[in-house]
Protein backbone atom coordinates (compact mmCIF):
# COMPACT_ATOMS: atom_id res chain seq x y z
CA UNK A 1 0.00 0.00 0.00
CA UNK A 2 0.93 3.57 0.27
CA UNK A 3 3.36 4.69 2.87
CA UNK A 4 0.78 7.53 4.74
CA UNK A 5 1.68 9.95 7.29
CA UNK A 6 0.56 8.87 10.17
CA UNK A 7 0.95 7.74 14.02
CA UNK A 8 3.35 4.89 12.56
CA UNK A 9 5.39 7.07 9.94
CA UNK A 10 6.40 10.21 11.17
CA UNK A 11 7.30 12.96 8.77
CA UNK A 12 10.80 13.29 8.18
CA UNK A 13 10.81 9.17 8.17
CA UNK A 14 8.68 9.26 5.23
CA UNK A 15 10.02 13.09 3.32
CA UNK A 16 13.37 13.48 4.71
CA UNK A 17 15.23 15.34 7.05
CA UNK A 18 13.07 18.97 6.99
CA UNK A 19 15.19 22.08 5.55
CA UNK A 20 15.08 25.22 7.90
CA UNK A 21 12.92 27.93 6.93
CA UNK A 22 15.83 30.21 5.52
CA UNK A 23 13.52 33.63 3.81
CA UNK A 24 12.76 36.62 5.98
CA UNK A 25 15.42 39.29 7.18
CA UNK A 26 19.20 38.54 7.86
CA UNK A 27 20.86 40.29 10.60
CA UNK A 28 23.57 42.95 10.64
CA UNK A 29 26.45 40.18 10.94
CA UNK A 30 29.33 38.59 9.73
CA UNK A 31 31.74 35.26 11.23
CA UNK A 32 35.29 36.63 12.53
CA UNK A 33 37.61 34.55 11.49
CA UNK A 34 41.54 35.72 12.25
CA UNK A 35 44.23 33.30 11.26
CA UNK A 36 47.85 33.23 9.76
CA UNK A 37 48.51 31.52 6.48
CA UNK A 38 49.93 28.35 7.72
CA UNK A 39 46.49 27.31 8.86
CA UNK A 40 44.64 27.26 6.02
CA UNK A 41 44.03 23.20 6.48
CA UNK A 42 42.56 24.04 10.11
CA UNK A 43 40.65 27.02 8.69
CA UNK A 44 39.26 24.57 5.75
CA UNK A 45 37.99 22.59 8.28
CA UNK A 46 36.00 25.13 10.23
CA UNK A 47 34.65 26.03 6.99
CA UNK A 48 33.28 23.04 6.17
CA UNK A 49 31.63 22.23 9.21
CA UNK A 50 30.18 25.23 9.34
CA UNK A 51 29.01 26.06 5.51
CA UNK A 52 27.01 22.14 5.98
CA UNK A 53 25.75 23.12 9.27
CA UNK A 54 24.37 26.36 9.03
CA UNK A 55 26.13 28.57 6.44
CA UNK A 56 24.84 26.86 3.08
CA UNK A 57 21.27 28.13 4.44
CA UNK A 58 21.94 31.49 5.58
CA UNK A 59 24.85 33.05 3.77
CA UNK A 60 26.31 35.37 6.16
CA UNK A 61 29.53 37.21 5.41
CA UNK A 62 33.28 35.75 6.57
CA UNK A 63 36.06 38.69 7.44
CA UNK A 64 38.85 37.61 8.14
CA UNK A 65 42.18 39.31 10.25
CA UNK A 66 45.88 38.78 10.20
CA UNK A 67 48.69 40.79 11.64
CA UNK A 68 50.33 39.78 8.43
CA UNK A 69 49.48 39.76 5.13
CA UNK A 70 47.37 36.49 3.61
CA UNK A 71 48.54 35.28 0.56
CA UNK A 72 47.21 34.46 -2.46
CA UNK A 73 46.78 31.00 -1.90
CA UNK A 74 44.91 31.31 1.39
CA UNK A 75 42.50 33.91 -0.02
CA UNK A 76 41.82 31.81 -3.40
CA UNK A 77 41.28 28.81 -1.39
CA UNK A 78 39.60 30.01 1.48
CA UNK A 79 37.19 31.77 -1.32
CA UNK A 80 35.77 28.43 -2.65
CA UNK A 81 34.75 26.87 0.48
CA UNK A 82 32.66 30.03 1.56
CA UNK A 83 28.27 30.44 0.02
CA UNK A 84 28.83 34.40 0.91
CA UNK A 85 31.38 37.26 0.92
CA UNK A 86 34.50 37.25 2.26
CA UNK A 87 36.79 40.24 3.13
CA UNK A 88 40.13 39.71 4.14
CA UNK A 89 41.79 42.58 6.38
CA UNK A 90 45.67 43.12 7.70
CA UNK A 91 45.73 44.42 11.47
CA UNK A 92 47.65 47.42 11.72
CA UNK A 93 50.13 48.41 14.72
CA UNK A 94 48.18 50.43 16.97
CA UNK A 95 45.64 46.89 17.36
CA UNK A 96 48.69 44.11 17.38
CA UNK A 97 52.02 44.34 19.41
CA UNK A 98 53.54 46.51 22.22
CA UNK A 99 51.91 49.76 22.22
CA UNK A 100 53.96 52.71 22.75
CA UNK A 101 53.23 53.34 26.50
CA UNK A 102 54.77 50.12 27.44
CA UNK A 103 58.24 49.20 28.23
CA UNK A 104 58.73 46.56 25.80
CA UNK A 105 62.08 45.26 27.23
CA UNK A 106 60.12 44.34 30.55
CA UNK A 107 57.07 43.05 28.87
CA UNK A 108 59.41 40.77 26.54
CA UNK A 109 61.03 39.37 29.59
CA UNK A 110 58.25 38.97 31.54
CA UNK A 111 57.11 36.76 28.74
CA UNK A 112 60.28 34.58 28.28
CA UNK A 113 59.66 34.18 32.48
CA UNK A 114 56.24 32.66 32.32
CA UNK A 115 58.12 30.34 29.11
CA UNK A 116 60.19 29.00 31.68
CA UNK A 117 57.59 28.37 34.50
CA UNK A 118 55.69 26.39 31.59
CA UNK A 119 52.66 28.44 31.50
CA UNK A 120 50.86 27.42 28.47
CA UNK A 121 51.09 29.51 25.76
CA UNK A 122 53.10 31.80 28.36
CA UNK A 123 56.02 32.25 26.65
CA UNK A 124 55.06 32.93 23.26
CA UNK A 125 54.94 36.30 22.43
CA UNK A 126 52.62 36.41 19.51
CA UNK A 127 49.82 34.33 21.66
CA UNK A 128 49.86 37.14 24.26
CA UNK A 129 49.33 39.79 21.15
CA UNK A 130 46.13 38.14 19.86
CA UNK A 131 44.43 37.64 23.27
CA UNK A 132 45.23 41.29 23.56
CA UNK A 133 43.69 41.94 20.23
CA UNK A 134 40.60 39.72 21.19
CA UNK A 135 40.05 41.99 24.45
CA UNK A 136 40.14 45.29 23.06
CA UNK A 137 40.51 45.93 19.41
CA UNK A 138 38.92 43.17 17.00
CA UNK A 139 35.63 45.19 17.44
CA UNK A 140 37.11 48.59 16.08
CA UNK A 141 38.94 46.98 12.98
CA UNK A 142 37.53 48.38 10.30
CA UNK A 143 36.00 46.17 7.95
CA UNK A 144 33.75 45.32 11.32
CA UNK A 145 32.35 48.92 11.37
CA UNK A 146 29.04 48.02 8.97
CA UNK A 147 28.38 45.09 11.13
CA UNK A 148 26.18 44.49 14.52
CA UNK A 149 26.75 41.31 15.50
CA UNK A 150 29.54 38.38 15.27
CA UNK A 151 30.66 35.08 15.17
CA UNK A 152 33.65 33.73 16.15
CA UNK A 153 35.21 31.42 14.03
CA UNK A 154 38.47 28.98 14.66
CA UNK A 155 40.71 27.11 12.60
CA UNK A 156 40.11 23.16 13.68
CA UNK A 157 36.85 23.37 15.53
CA UNK A 158 33.71 21.40 14.30
CA UNK A 159 30.06 21.59 14.73
CA UNK A 160 27.93 18.44 15.03
CA UNK A 161 24.41 19.69 14.54
CA UNK A 162 22.88 21.35 12.09
CA UNK A 163 21.52 24.69 13.49
CA UNK A 164 18.34 25.36 11.75
CA UNK A 165 17.46 28.94 12.78
CA UNK A 166 19.06 32.08 12.55
CA UNK A 167 21.34 32.79 16.40
CA UNK A 168 21.86 36.27 15.26
CA UNK A 169 18.09 37.50 14.71
CA UNK A 170 16.58 35.05 17.71
CA UNK A 171 19.42 37.03 19.89
CA UNK A 172 18.28 40.09 18.52
CA UNK A 173 14.22 39.79 19.36
CA UNK A 174 14.92 38.21 22.71
CA UNK A 175 17.48 41.22 23.48
CA UNK A 176 20.48 39.10 24.32
CA UNK A 177 24.35 40.57 23.97
CA UNK A 178 26.35 37.41 24.44
CA UNK A 179 26.23 33.91 23.55
CA UNK A 180 28.12 31.13 24.54
CA UNK A 181 28.38 27.29 23.94
CA UNK A 182 31.12 26.09 26.81
CA UNK A 183 32.17 27.40 29.61
CA UNK A 184 35.65 26.18 31.57
CA UNK A 185 37.70 26.30 34.24
CA UNK A 186 40.78 29.03 33.29
CA UNK A 187 44.59 27.76 34.58
CA UNK A 188 45.02 29.42 37.45
CA UNK A 189 48.38 30.91 36.79
CA UNK A 190 47.63 32.53 33.89
CA UNK A 191 45.34 35.13 35.35
CA UNK A 192 46.61 35.40 39.11
CA UNK A 193 45.72 39.71 39.01
CA UNK A 194 42.69 39.76 36.61
CA UNK A 195 40.19 38.85 38.98
CA UNK A 196 41.55 42.24 41.06
CA UNK A 197 41.30 44.48 38.32
CA UNK A 198 38.09 43.44 37.15
CA UNK A 199 36.32 43.92 40.81
CA UNK A 200 37.90 47.22 41.37
CA UNK A 201 36.31 48.34 37.62
CA UNK A 202 32.80 47.25 38.91
CA UNK A 203 33.67 49.00 42.27
CA UNK A 204 34.97 52.33 41.37
CA UNK A 205 31.60 52.72 39.14
CA UNK A 206 29.34 51.59 41.63
CA UNK A 207 28.44 48.37 39.52
CA UNK A 208 26.14 46.16 41.34
CA UNK A 209 27.14 42.25 41.89
CA UNK A 210 24.72 40.76 38.84
CA UNK A 211 23.61 36.82 38.84
CA UNK A 212 26.22 36.59 36.20
CA UNK A 213 29.01 38.34 38.27
CA UNK A 214 28.04 36.09 41.01
CA UNK A 215 28.91 33.48 38.72
CA UNK A 216 32.54 34.34 38.63
CA UNK A 217 32.89 35.51 42.23
CA UNK A 218 33.56 33.02 44.77
CA UNK A 219 32.55 33.70 48.45
CA UNK A 220 33.08 34.39 50.92
CA UNK A 221 36.91 32.88 51.46
CA UNK A 222 39.67 35.75 52.67
CA UNK A 223 40.94 36.89 49.32
CA UNK A 224 44.85 36.28 49.03
CA UNK A 225 47.31 36.48 46.15
CA UNK A 226 47.84 33.51 45.15
CA UNK A 227 50.44 31.65 43.66
CA UNK A 228 50.05 28.99 40.58
CA UNK A 229 49.33 25.44 42.45
CA UNK A 230 48.97 23.34 39.40
CA UNK A 231 53.20 23.91 38.78
CA UNK A 232 55.83 21.56 39.58
CA UNK A 233 56.68 23.02 43.32
CA UNK A 234 60.39 24.06 41.89
CA UNK A 235 59.35 25.71 39.33
CA UNK A 236 56.47 27.57 41.86
CA UNK A 237 59.24 28.90 43.97
CA UNK A 238 61.35 29.74 41.72
CA UNK A 239 59.36 32.61 40.07
CA UNK A 240 56.26 33.62 42.19
CA UNK A 241 53.77 35.44 40.01
CA UNK A 242 54.02 39.10 41.09
CA UNK A 243 51.77 41.30 42.45
CA UNK A 244 50.58 44.23 39.50
CA UNK A 245 50.18 47.87 40.79
CA UNK A 246 47.74 48.70 43.17
CA UNK A 247 44.32 50.00 42.05
CA UNK A 248 42.59 52.77 43.06
CA UNK A 249 40.14 52.12 45.99
CA UNK A 250 41.19 48.56 45.91
CA UNK A 251 39.82 46.26 48.63
CA UNK A 252 38.40 42.53 47.59
CA UNK A 253 36.07 42.35 49.85
CA UNK A 254 35.90 38.66 49.98
CA UNK A 255 35.18 37.66 46.92
CA UNK A 256 37.71 35.99 44.56
CA UNK A 257 37.88 34.57 41.21
CA UNK A 258 36.48 30.97 40.40
CA UNK A 259 38.46 31.00 37.19
CA UNK A 260 35.12 30.27 35.26
CA UNK A 261 34.72 32.04 31.88
CA UNK A 262 33.31 31.20 28.90
CA UNK A 263 35.44 29.86 26.06
CA UNK A 264 35.55 32.30 23.49
CA UNK A 265 36.73 30.49 20.47
CA UNK A 266 32.70 30.35 20.26
CA UNK A 267 31.44 33.43 21.02
CA UNK A 268 28.21 35.17 19.04
CA UNK A 269 27.69 38.76 20.56
CA UNK A 270 26.62 42.18 19.76
CA UNK A 271 29.52 44.10 19.00
CA UNK A 272 28.01 47.07 20.47
CA UNK A 273 28.80 45.63 23.97
CA UNK A 274 32.79 45.95 23.18
CA UNK A 275 32.06 49.60 21.42
CA UNK A 276 30.59 50.89 24.74
CA UNK A 277 32.32 53.24 26.94
CA UNK A 278 31.87 51.02 29.90
CA UNK A 279 33.82 48.13 28.13
CA UNK A 280 36.19 50.64 26.68
CA UNK A 281 37.00 51.93 30.20
CA UNK A 282 36.96 48.31 31.72
CA UNK A 283 39.69 47.51 28.58
CA UNK A 284 41.85 50.59 29.44
CA UNK A 285 41.98 49.28 33.26
CA UNK A 286 43.08 46.13 32.28
CA UNK A 287 45.34 46.78 29.53
CA UNK A 288 47.77 49.77 31.73
CA UNK A 289 47.89 47.48 34.58
CA UNK A 290 50.36 45.56 32.18
CA UNK A 291 48.73 42.07 32.51
CA UNK A 292 48.33 41.09 29.12
CA UNK A 293 52.40 40.55 29.00
CA UNK A 294 53.41 40.24 33.21
CA UNK A 295 51.12 37.22 33.35
CA UNK A 296 49.27 35.33 30.49
CA UNK A 297 45.44 36.99 30.27
CA UNK A 298 43.28 35.06 27.87
CA UNK A 299 40.62 37.31 25.92
CA UNK A 300 38.01 34.30 26.85
CA UNK A 301 38.19 35.45 31.34
CA UNK A 302 38.49 38.91 29.87
CA UNK A 303 35.36 39.20 28.00
CA UNK A 304 33.63 36.69 30.36
CA UNK A 305 34.77 39.36 33.68
CA UNK A 306 33.41 42.28 31.32
CA UNK A 307 30.20 40.30 30.95
CA UNK A 308 30.08 39.63 34.90
CA UNK A 309 30.64 43.43 35.60
CA UNK A 310 28.15 44.76 33.28
CA UNK A 311 25.36 42.37 32.30
CA UNK A 312 23.46 39.94 33.77
CA UNK A 313 22.33 36.36 33.26
CA UNK A 314 19.24 37.48 31.31
CA UNK A 315 21.80 38.68 29.13
CA UNK A 316 23.34 36.24 28.17
CA UNK A 317 22.36 33.17 25.86
CA UNK A 318 23.90 29.57 26.29
CA UNK A 319 23.32 28.10 23.20
CA UNK A 320 23.28 24.74 24.55
CA UNK A 321 21.86 23.26 21.45
CA UNK A 322 24.86 23.58 19.89
CA UNK A 323 27.56 20.55 18.99
CA UNK A 324 30.68 22.06 19.32
CA UNK A 325 34.38 21.03 19.60
CA UNK A 326 37.41 23.15 19.75
CA UNK A 327 40.57 20.57 20.49
CA UNK A 328 39.62 18.07 23.55
CA UNK A 329 36.74 20.23 24.77
CA UNK A 330 33.55 19.54 23.04
CA UNK A 331 30.05 20.56 24.21
CA UNK A 332 27.51 17.85 23.07
CA UNK A 333 23.52 18.57 23.67
CA UNK A 334 22.14 15.78 25.37
CA UNK A 335 18.92 14.11 24.07
CA UNK A 336 18.51 12.77 27.79
CA UNK A 337 14.84 12.30 28.63
CA UNK A 338 13.60 14.20 31.46
CA UNK A 339 17.29 15.43 31.98
CA UNK A 340 16.92 17.97 29.14
CA UNK A 341 14.85 21.05 29.20
CA UNK A 342 11.62 20.50 26.74
CA UNK A 343 11.77 23.95 25.06
CA UNK A 344 13.11 25.05 21.66
CA UNK A 345 16.08 26.82 21.36
CA UNK A 346 14.75 30.37 22.34
CA UNK A 347 11.56 32.08 23.48
CA UNK A 348 8.55 32.18 21.43
CA UNK A 349 7.37 35.63 20.31
CA UNK A 350 3.37 35.12 20.84
CA UNK A 351 3.48 32.54 23.66
CA UNK A 352 3.67 34.78 26.71
CA UNK A 353 2.93 31.60 29.19
CA UNK A 354 5.58 29.64 27.79
CA UNK A 355 7.86 32.92 27.94
CA UNK A 356 7.40 33.36 31.72
CA UNK A 357 8.29 29.28 32.39
CA UNK A 358 11.38 29.72 30.08
CA UNK A 359 12.74 32.79 31.83
CA UNK A 360 12.05 31.10 34.83
CA UNK A 361 14.21 28.24 33.78
CA UNK A 362 17.04 30.71 32.77
CA UNK A 363 17.04 32.68 36.04
CA UNK A 364 17.15 29.18 37.56
CA UNK A 365 20.95 29.82 36.72
CA UNK A 366 21.52 28.44 32.67
CA UNK A 367 25.09 27.97 33.81
CA UNK A 368 24.77 25.47 35.90
CA UNK A 369 21.83 23.47 34.04
CA UNK A 370 23.40 20.80 31.61
CA UNK A 371 26.97 21.99 30.95
CA UNK A 372 29.21 19.81 33.16
CA UNK A 373 26.47 17.05 32.75
CA UNK A 374 26.50 16.08 29.25
CA UNK A 375 30.29 17.20 28.59
CA UNK A 376 32.66 16.16 31.41
CA UNK A 377 33.57 20.03 31.52
CA UNK A 378 32.34 22.98 33.13
CA UNK A 379 32.69 25.63 35.96
CA UNK A 380 30.60 23.34 38.40
P1 LIG B 1 44.10 28.30 21.37
O1 LIG B 1 42.74 28.06 20.77
O2 LIG B 1 44.04 29.03 22.66
O3 LIG B 1 44.96 27.08 21.41
O4 LIG B 1 44.87 29.33 20.41
P2 LIG B 1 44.95 29.39 18.83
O5 LIG B 1 46.34 29.08 18.40
O6 LIG B 1 43.84 28.62 18.20
O7 LIG B 1 44.70 30.93 18.58
C1 LIG B 1 43.44 31.54 18.75
C2 LIG B 1 43.03 32.26 17.48
O8 LIG B 1 43.95 33.29 17.16
C3 LIG B 1 43.00 31.37 16.25
O9 LIG B 1 41.98 31.87 15.41
C4 LIG B 1 44.35 31.59 15.62
O10 LIG B 1 44.29 31.38 14.23
C5 LIG B 1 44.60 33.05 15.94
N1 LIG B 1 46.01 33.40 16.16
C6 LIG B 1 46.80 33.03 17.19
N2 LIG B 1 48.02 33.60 17.10
C7 LIG B 1 47.99 34.36 15.98
C8 LIG B 1 48.95 35.21 15.33
O11 LIG B 1 50.08 35.40 15.78
N3 LIG B 1 48.54 35.82 14.17
C9 LIG B 1 47.30 35.64 13.65
N4 LIG B 1 46.99 36.28 12.53
N5 LIG B 1 46.39 34.87 14.24
C10 LIG B 1 46.72 34.23 15.37
MN1 LIG C 1 42.11 27.57 18.87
Amino acid sequence: GILKINETYDKPFVTGCLEPATEGPRASAAFVVLARNKELDGVIQSMKSIERHFNHWFHYPYVFLNDGEFNETFKATVKKYASSNIEFGQIDKSMWGFPDWANHEDAKEAIAKQGDRVIMYGGMESYHHMCRFYSGFFYKHPLLDKYKWYWRLEPDIKYFCDITYDPFMHMERNNKTYGFTIAVKELRETVPNLFRYASAYKRINKLPSTGLWNMFADRPEPPKVEEPTDLPEDVRKSQPAKRLPDIDGETMEGEKYNMCHFWSNFEIARLDFFRSKAYEDFFQMMDRSGGFWAERWGDAPVHSLAAGALLDTKDVHYFRDFGYRHTTIQHCPANAPGKQLKREPFYHPEDERRNKRIAKQDDAYWASYDTPKHNGVGCH
